[in-house]
């Protein structure tokens, strides 16, 4: 009940107009993100980077109105690349094909995020949205991987077609970032019971393994805080022989920091993704959701 509620609260424009000038939630919101402004994230970064944890970049934005709007877009990622490299600092990038335009226009898209992947010294990943786009998405990655390699793709393991998904793009060699999902979805097109999400998980990270273990080429990233996931994957992985160029495990700022320690101890390749910027409010909401337990964190800052 408290997730569908969230997450309809994240596509609410009265909810998101009002809530984020509230100070607590401002507030609240710290524990995920460092800041709002481009230099808050790059110092987050480097202070990550100091402890040999690389970082992924995403600048908080979906759903544009206007194609005009996806120009500062690009302008603001291409800035974050060079004051990355600048400052000697493995960061890459990660995209919402509606911050790029796709509501709008596929080719103007597509365009925007060929000249993102043509400058990314690293992989230029592209999120996954709701099912609404996951075709388009898919379309968009196809056009891009013919030109880039470095263009990686988030799957979402709660959709019941992403194992056909998965078949249909493993001959490219494709750079996976698997995550469960974090949108609201029809119990038809995602499985309702989080067992199914998890089993699902599992065999589509072995199989993108066995590709990888095969010399199918590619990169799985796992997406994940959750230890029962990353766990045996790893271990399968460290098994195969595979290192640092084949997998890594991927987590959000703030979010299952012991655990992001832990890896750190072990030597497990792990990157964490920092999100930036004043859009944060849908965002936020899923991140509410997937663990509702955060929502008396907010609470709690109100009284503070
Ligand atoms: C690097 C990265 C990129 C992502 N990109 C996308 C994307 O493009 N598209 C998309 O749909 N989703 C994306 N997600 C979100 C993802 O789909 C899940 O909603 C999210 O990761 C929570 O699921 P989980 O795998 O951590 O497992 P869960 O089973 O939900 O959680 C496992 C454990 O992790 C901890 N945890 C998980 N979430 C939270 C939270 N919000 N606050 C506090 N603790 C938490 C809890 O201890 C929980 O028990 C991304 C996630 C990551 C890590």
């Amino acid at each position: 009940m408290m997730r569908k509620a969230l997450l309809w609260a994240s596509t609410n424009p009265w909810l998101s107009r009002r809530l984020p000038k509230r100070r607590f939630v401002r507030r609240a919101v710290r524990r995920f993100m460092p800041g709002e402004s481009l230099a808050d994230a790059l110092t987050e970064c480097g202070r990550l980077g100091a402890r040999g944890v690389p970082t992924i970049l995403t600048m908080l934005g979906e759903n544009l109105e206007s194609t005009d709007e996806t120009k500062p877009v690009v302008a603001e990622y291409l800035e974050a690349m060079r004051l990355a490299e600048q400052d000697g600092l493995d960061v890459e990038i990660s995209i919402k094909p509606t911050h790029l335009g796709l509501d709008l226009d596929a080719e103007l898209t597509r365009a925007n995020v060929a000249a993102l992947a043509e400058r990314a010294e690293g992989t230029l990943w592209i999120d996954m949205e709701g099912t609404a786009y996951t075709e388009r998405t898919l379309d968009l990655y196809r056009a891009l991987r013919a030109e880039h390699d470095n263009v990686g793709l988030c799957l979402q393991s709660y959709l019941r077609r992403t194992e056909a998904d998965l078949e249909g793009i493993l001959e490219l060699g494709p750079r996976i970032r698997l995550v469960k999902g974090a949108y609201a979805e029809p119990p038809d097109l995602a499985w309702p019971d989080k067992r199914d999400v998890d089993a699902s998980y599992l065999r589509l990270a072995i199989r993108l393994l066995e590709h990888l273990a095969g010399g199918g080429g590619g990169f799985l990233g796992l997406g994940t805080h959750d230890p029962r996931m990353t766990g045996p994957i790893v271990e399968r992985a460290e098994a195969a022989g595979l290192g640092r160029d084949a997998y890594e495990v991927e987590m959000l700022y703030g979010i299952g920091v012991g655990e992001q320690d832990r890896l750190v101890r072990e030597g497990t390749p792990l990157r964490v993704l920092i999100s930036y910027g004043s859009a944060w409010f849908p965002w936020y909401m899923r991140r509410l959701a997937e663990r509702p337990a955060n929502v008396w964190f907010v609470v709690r800052s109100a009284f503070r």
